[in-house]
Order: structure tokens, then sequence, then C-alpha cells
């Protein structure tokens, strides 16, 4: 069930794409800093204290190296995880850097996902504006419908395959705390960069800010 949840959410944010087409809406950056600030919550109100339940140590030095993971990954995406796309629009080829590095980032998100937390919603909640961005930047720079559909059913389907890998391996599941750690780092940069981003220049935007609030009570209750 949750498999099929997370690879809609990529198939949603596609069709949305398809229904505003070039239209640059500003309700797209609202929702993003809505996405950003819910998957932070959740990050700090289950994820952090699910690994400093455990006795691994060293639990701050996996979160570390999931923040440097991430910022490796980004010279790769240039920011595509947090709606940032960047590519040379004149070759229409397979982007297959920015397809390796959303691979890796989509995968280590499936990992901590499980019942005791409210991750699935949270990362639910951040491919739809993801998915929509990546989806408006193929279509408006004019890419082949199938290498578009090629590679958003890729990206859609790793992290239900990093989700399923981590509850079907025992050699991850030996890792789970670590891999847990990691992935909090990922979300930390992702999350925050979303919420910096979201406040260009640091004006001041009403229902961004409202969008932001939202979320954190949201994600507090759930
Ligand atoms: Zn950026
Ligand atoms: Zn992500």
């Amino acid at each position: 069930m949750k498999y099929i949840l997370l690879f809609l959410a990529v198939a949603v944010g596609y069709l949305i794409a398809l229904l505003v087409k070039t239209k640059k809406i500003k309700l797209m950056s609202v929702f993003l800093a809505f996405s950003g600030a819910f998957l932070l919550s959740i990050t700090l109100f289950n994820l952090l204290p699910e690994v400093f339940e455990t006795t691994s140590n060293n639990i701050g030095v996996y979160i570390m190296s999931g923040i440097l993971l991430q910022i490796f990954l980004e010279f790769f995406s240039k920011g595509a995880e947090h709606g940032h796309v960047h590519l040379p629009s004149q070759k229409l080829v397979f982007p297959w850097l920015l397809f390796f590095s959303l691979s890796i980032h989509s995968l280590l998100e499936g990992f901590p996902i499980s019942e005791d937390n409210n991750l699935l919603i949270g990362i639910i909640v951040h491919k739809i504006p993801i998915a929509v961005i990546l989806s408006l930047f193929f279509i408006n720079a004019n890419y082949k419908m199938r290498t578009t559909l090629v590679f958003l059913f890729l990206f859609s389907i790793m992290t239900p395959l990093g989700s399923w890998i981590s509850i079907n391996y025992e050699f991850i599941q030996v890792y789970k705390t670590q891999l847990t750690a990691v992935s909090i780092g990922i979300f930390l940069h992702v999350s925050t960069t979303i919420l910096f981003e979201s406040s260009k220049d640091h004006k001041f935007d009403l229902s961004k800010m409202s969008a932001v609030v939202t979320a954190i009570i949201l994600a507090y209750f759930l």
C-alpha cells in the first residue's frame, strides 16, 4: 500500500504539471514551503528522537555525513531535491547525472519509513512539488514525452524500493539506525534549504509564512 502511495505522489505531480503547463503558479512555491516545513518537522519530532533512543554511538557523525552527502549530490542535481532544475536545455538527452543523484537521494529517503513514524506522509508531501517542478522542466524544455515518462517512472520507484530493501534485507536491518541518521542529515539539508530559499532576500511573505507555520503545527499533532 505505502509503495503505491509513494509511487502515486510522483504521478500526481506529473498530472499537476500537465494541468498547469507553462503557467508559473505562485501556489506551487507556497506548497513547496509547506512541504519543506513539514519534512523538517517530521525529522525533528519523529526521526531524531527515534535514532537517539538507540544505544548506537556516533549518531551525530552519521547525520553530518548525510548533510555532506546531500551537498555532494546537489553538485550533480543542481538542487532538484529542493525545487531547482538547471540543465542544458539544448541537448535533450536523458539527464543521467540528475537521474543518478536524485536516485541516490530518493533511495536513502525510503529507508527510514516505518509504522512508528509519520515519515511516509512527510515524503509524499515532499515528493509532489518536486515532481511538479521536475515535470514542468521536462515539458517546457521540450523533452520527448517518452524521456519524461521514463525518467519520472524510474524516479518514482526509488523511494518505495529503498523502503522495500530496508524491510526485506537483514543486512540493512543491522544498520537501520545509522542509515536513518544519514537520511536525517539529507532531510535536514533539503528542508532547511527549501525554507531558506522560500524567503527570498528575507522578504516577508504572508502566504508562505502561514504555510510554514501550518505545516509545523500539523506535523506536531499528527
Ligand atoms: Zn537551490
Ligand atoms: Zn527527496
